[in-house]
């Protein structure tokens, strides 16, 4: 097992001590680039206009108490929110192969497809599961946390600052058959990189062959490109070929709800009685944990999926969150390849997809960033794009340039 990327830097290698060393900074123009959550152009939290409507029409509704809601979930937002992955035409939900579950967010998903896997899956030798390296850090302690060993598959290329897709592709070859392997659905955190849809082809035929299972985390539909349909893409494809799969669900970022703890964990069987016992083993699990899932989250997106005019509102605010991001990425790419011809080539920070980009700047620049300029960032070079804003992008990238030169 491979130790976690890089190394911890003074300011903590977690993103939350990253954080307080930028709170405790007095100097006026910090930028914070470690945040996890979008933040928009005058680098405030975003309460989605279509959230602040469901939220009144929740508010003024008499009849709402505050029972427990069932061990599976709210059934009108579970059953939506596997239309919105798999979309309506998906085979697997006409068949009803597909159990679904309403987690505490991603995480919540990521755990108990963890803990449903290290149950039930029949596991070919070792109880491990194959995590991209780099990966998103919780990953290594939710999958440790139920026994089951994380390994890395290569992902990243520094080199090319870009997928390492030979790397990949000769992992799944090589893992023995039936391996378990984490995929992230769209926007690869921390990296920004994902496989292209010939590229997603192509691992399908590998994963295939050699009787693997995908595990997907799908932590941003909608808020990578803009388009709920098109970060589903490769979640939907797996599932015309047939890959024996799962997928977490989190609508912290594309809803804005992060402390909502939203989410959803749907496992695909082959046949109905299959996802049946299934859903009756996630019950089961789901009951000893955490009894049922939170009703306010649940209620706000399954009122939003299950109306028209809503869900044309909520596309409408996920664009705005998206394209802002796409915005930084153009103007940032354009500040540093036109105006101040820094060094290197940048094509990757409009080529990367989502809330982050690796930069492909090392450790000693990261800290010269954080020491000399007051922008903070994590120690692999990561930043948070939407930590970027109209006030402070001239500056970040003006800083980015002295740091490399
Ligand atoms: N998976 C990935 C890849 C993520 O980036 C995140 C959020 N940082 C999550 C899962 C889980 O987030 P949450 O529990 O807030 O939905």
């Amino acid at each position: 097992v491979h130790t976690c990327g890089p190394n911890a830097q003074k300011y903590g290698s977690s993103i939350f001590k990253l954080t307080a060393a930028y709170k405790a900074d007095t100097f006026a123009d910090k930028v914070n680039l470690g945040v996890g959550a979008y933040r928009d152009d005058d680098n405030k939290p975003w309460v989605l206009p279509v959230i602040k409507k469901a939220k009144a029409i929740l508010a003024n509704d008499e009849a709402l108490d505050h029972e427990y809601l069932p061990i599976t979930g709210l059934p009108e937002f579970t059953s939506a929110a596997a239309r919105l992955i798999l979309s309506p035409d998906s085979v697997a939900l006409k068949e009803g192969r597909v159990a679904s579950v309403q987690t505490i967010s991603g995480t919540g998903a990521n755990h108990l497809g963890a803990l449903f896997l290290s149950r039930f899956y029949e596991f070919n030798g070792e109880k491990q599961v194959f995590l991209s390296n780099p990966t998103w850090i919780n990953h290594l302690a939710i999958f440790k946390n139920v026994g089951i060993a994380p390994i890395y598959y290569p992902y990243y290329d520094p080199k090319t600052i870009g997928l390492d897709f030979a790397g990949f592709v000769n992992s799944l070859r090589n893992a023995p058959k039936r391996s378990v392997f984490l995929l992230h659905a769209c926007a690869h955190n921390p990296t920004g990189v994902d496989p292209t849809p010939e590229q997603w082809e192509q691992l399908a035929d590998v994963i295939l062959e050699q009787g693997h299972y995908a595990f997907f985390d799908c932590a941003y539909q909608g808020f990578a490109s803009g388009d709920l349909d098109r970060d589903a893409s490769a979640v939907r494809y797996f599932e015309q070929r047939g890959v024996p799969m799962l997928i977490c669900q989190s609508f912290a970022k594309n809803a804005g709800l992060y402390g909502e703890r939203i989410g959803a964990l749907h496992v695909i069987g082959s046949t109905k009685a299959e996802a049946d016992r299934v859903k009756s083993q996630l019950s089961v699990l789901q009951r000893s944990e955490i009894s049922n899932p939170p009703s306010h989250g649940a209620r706000l997106v399954s009122m939003i999926l299950n109306d028209p005019q809503l869900f044309a509102e909520w596309q409408r605010d996920i664009k705005t969150m998206a394209q802002r991001i796409i915005d930084m990425r153009d103007r940032l790419f354009d500040i540093l390849t036109n105006k101040l011809k820094t060094p290197g080539n940048w094509d990757h920070i409009v080529n990367q997809i989502g809330m982050f980009s690796f930069t492909g700047i090392n450790a000693e620049q990261v800290n010269a960033l954080i020491e000399k300029a007051h922008i903070y960032l994590t120690a692999n070079g990561r930043i948070s794009m939407a930590g970027l804003n109209s006030n402070n992008i001239d500056y970040f990238a003006e800083n980015l340039d002295k740091a490399v030169r």
